[in-house]
C-alpha cells in the first residue's frame, strides 16, 4: 500500500510539473505602477543540445520617483547570477516568478540582469506556450517560442503586463551555433561570427508588446522582395523558411504580398515601414510576433478568386494592425485583437472571393458561436480569463453586424479610421469603451445599445413573426429595449425596418424573411 501511495504521489508530482502554466495581466502590481519600460536589450545564447539559454537583459526604464524596489517577472526556471546598476552589483530576490531588485541610492534608469537556465517547454503551442524544440526534416535543430498566454517572463525579466510596452523598442543580440540562423523582430543590423557561433543583431525602435518580442532558430533560407506600400514606402518583405522547404519560399512570399496588399486596402498602410513585413517558419501553428510572424501552416494555400490564400498567414499578418500597432492594455478587451483580425480574414473572402464567398464564410462561422461568454471580460482580466473562442468569431460577427447597421460606405470609412487613429496607435492603448466612443463619434450614430447587447451580454434578440390577415404580417424583436435596423425580404424586395418590441405591420404576398443576408445575430 505504501509503495502504491508513493507511486501515486510521484505520478501526481509528474502531472503537476507537466501542467505548470503561467498567466499574466490582471490588476497592475503597485510596485510596477511606479515605472515604465522604455527599452529591452537582450543578449542571449541558445544551446539546442540542452534546450537552454544564457545571457543578460538590459532594461531601460523611467520612474516618477526614486525606487526602493524594481520589480520584474521572471520564471523560477531560470537562475539569476547577478544584477548590475551603474556598473555595480545590487541585491535582488528571485522567487515565485518575481525578481525584486534593490537599487542602492541611485537615480539610475538602467539595469542589467544576468540569467540562465533550461527553457520551459510548450505543452500545446501556441495556446499553451513556451519553447518548442523540434528537429526539421533533415534532423537539424528547430526552435520556436510562443508566449501570448504566458508573457515575456518565460524568456526574459520583464514588466510583464499587457499595459507595458517597451516604448523605444528592442535590441536583440541572439547567438546560435553555426549553421543556425535566428529570425527576430525589426531589422537585421549585423551578423557577427565568433569561432563556431553566429550572433544576429536585430533592432526595432517601434513600441512592442511583451509577447510580440520573439525569436526562432533554425536552418533557414530566405526569399525577399520589396513591398510597395499604399503609403508610398518601400518596405522589405521576407520569408524565412527551412532549407528543406526552399522550393516553397517564393510561393509563400507571393501569398504574403497579397495578404499585405489586401490588409492595406481596408486597414491602411502597413504600420511598421521602418522594419519589415515577414514570416518565419515555426514548429507550431502561428502567432502575431511584430514584423516576424510565426508561420507553421505547412503551405496549405487555397485558391480565392485569382489569388492564393493562407488563412493562418493572413490572420497573423492582420495582427500587425490590431494587436501590434493597436494594442489593448487590459486583456478584458482582447476581442479587439482577435475579432478585428478575424474580420480582416473575412474581408479577404469579400475582396477576392466576392459577396457569395463572404456571406457563406460568415454563415459558417456564425453557426459555431455558442453565445456562452460575453465577448468583453470584466476589467483587469488575466489572459487565461479573457481568452475564449468567442473573442474571435463573435468579435468578428459584431464588426460584420456593425457593417449591416451602418451600410458599406460609412462602415469601411469608419473601419479604416479606427485602424489609422493615432490616439490608439503604438505607445497608447485601446479599450472597448474608447473603441465604441470612437465609432459613435465618427459615424454620428448612437450605437451604445447595439454594442452593449453584442459585446457585454450573451442575449440575442428573438424574431417574432405573426400572420395578421391576408398579405399582412406583424413583426417584432423580443428581448431588447431598443430598435435594430434590419433588412426584411418581402414580395416587393428587400427593405430596411427599425424593429423592436413594438410590432411593425408589413404587407407581403409571401412570408417575410427577416435579415435574409445574415447581418445580425438573432434567435430566429
Ligand atoms: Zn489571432
Amino acid at each position: 500500500m505504501k509503495k502504491l501511495l508513493f507511486f501515486l504521489s510521484i505520478l501526481f508530482f509528474v502531472y503537476q510539473a507537466q501542467a505548470q502554466t503561467w498567466d499574466w495581466g490582471g490588476p497592475v502590481d503597485p510596485l510596477q505602477a511606479k515605472f515604465k519600460v522604455l527599452h529591452y536589450r537582450l543578449q542571449l545564447e541558445f544551446f539546442p543540445q540542452t534546450q537552454s539559454i544564457q545571457g543578460s537583459s538590459t532594461v531601460t526604464f523611467e520612474a516618477q520617483e526614486r525606487l526602493d524596489t524594481l520589480r520584474f517577472q521572471l520564471i523560477d526556471n531560470y537562475t539569476v547570477s547577478r544584477v548590475l546598476m551603474e556598473g555595480k552589483e545590487v541585491g535582488f530576490v528571485h522567487q515565485n516568478d518575481l525578481l525584486d531588485i534593490f537599487p542602492v541610492d541611485c537615480t539610475c534608469n538602467e539595469v542589467e540582469i544576468f540569467y540562465e537556465g533550461e527553457t520551459p517547454i510548450a505543452q500545446d503551442p501556441p495556446w499553451s506556450g513556451g519553447f518548442t524544440w523540434e528537429k526539421d526534416p533533415s534532423g537539424r535543430h528547430w526552435m520556436g517560442l510562443s508566449c501570448q498566454g504566458e508573457g515575456a517572463k518565460i524568456f526574459m525579466p520583464a514588466l510583464d503586463h499587457p499595459n507595458s510596452e517597451a516604448q523605444n523598442g528592442v535590441d536583440l543580440y541572439l547567438t546560435a551555433p553555426k549553421p543556425y540562423a535566428i529570425a527576430s523582430n525589426g531589422r537585421l543590423l549585423e551578423i557577427s561570427e565568433k569561432e563556431n557561433k553566429n550572433t544576429y543583431h536585430w533592432s526595432s525602435s517601434y513600441p512592442i508588446n511583451n509577447y510580440g518580442i520573439n525569436f526562432t532558430l533554425g536552418h533557414f533560407t530566405q526569399a525577399k522582395k520589396e513591398f510597395q506600400s499604399s503609403s508610398g514606402a518601400k518596405i522589405p518583405m521576407e520569408v524565412w523558411v527551412l532549407q528543406d522547404h526552399e522550393t516553397q519560399a517564393q510561393a509563400l512570399l507571393e501569398v504574403l504580398e497579397e495578404s499585405a496588399r489586401t490588409h492595406e486596402k481596408y486597414f491602411g498602410p502597413f504600420p511598421f515601414p521602418q522594419d519589415k513585413i515577414a514570416v518565419v517558419e515555426t514548429p507550431y501553428l502561428g502567432m502575431e510576433h511584430q514584423t516576424i510572424n510565426a508561420y507553421g501552416n505547412n503551405y496549405q494555400f487555397e485558391p480565392m478568386g485569382k489569388v492564393q490564400y493562407d488563412w493562418l498567414l493572413n490572420h497573423e499578418l492582420g495582427h500587425e494592425w490590431f494587436g501590434n500597432k493597436i494594442s489593448v492594455g487590459d486583456w478584458a478587451d482582447m476581442w479587439i485583437h482577435e475579432g478585428l483580425t478575424a474580420y480582416g480574414d473575412w474581408l479577404f473572402y469579400w475582396e477576392h472571393g466576392g459577396p457569395d464567398a463572404y456571406f457563406e464564410k460568415v454563415k459558417l462561422e456564425e453557426a459555431y458561436i455558442p453565445h456562452e461568454k460575453p465577448v468583453v471580460s470584466p476589467r483587469n482580466s488575466t489572459e487565461k480569463t479573457a481568452y475564449h473562442p468567442e473573442i474571435y468569431t463573435k468579435g468578428a460577427m459584431v464588426i460584420h453586424s456593425l457593417r449591416g447597421v451602418l451600410g458599406d460606405e460609412l462602415f469601411f470609412k469608419a473601419l479604416k479610421a479606427v485602424a489609422m487613429e493615432e490616439e490608439f496607435a503604438y505607445t497608447t492603448k485601446i479599450s472597448t469603451d474608447a473603441f465604441v466612443e470612437f465609432i459613435q463619434n465618427y459615424t454620428g450614430k448612437d450605437l451604445k445599445d447595439f454594442f452593449q447587447l453584442y459585446l457585454y451580454s450573451t442575449n440575442l434578440p428573438e424574431v417574432h413573426l405573426k400572420k395578421k390577415g391576408k398579405n399582412q404580417y406583424q413583426l417584432s424583436l423580443e428581448g431588447i429595449q431598443f430598435e435594430l435596423p434590419i433588412e426584411v425580404k418581402t414580395s416587393t424586395g428587400i427593405q430596411k425596418y427599425y424593429l423592436g418590441k413594438t410590432p411593425t405591420l408589413i404587407s407581403s404576398t409571401s412570408t417575410p424573411e427577416v435579415d435574409p443576408r445574415g447581418w445580425l445575430m438573432l434567435k430566429r
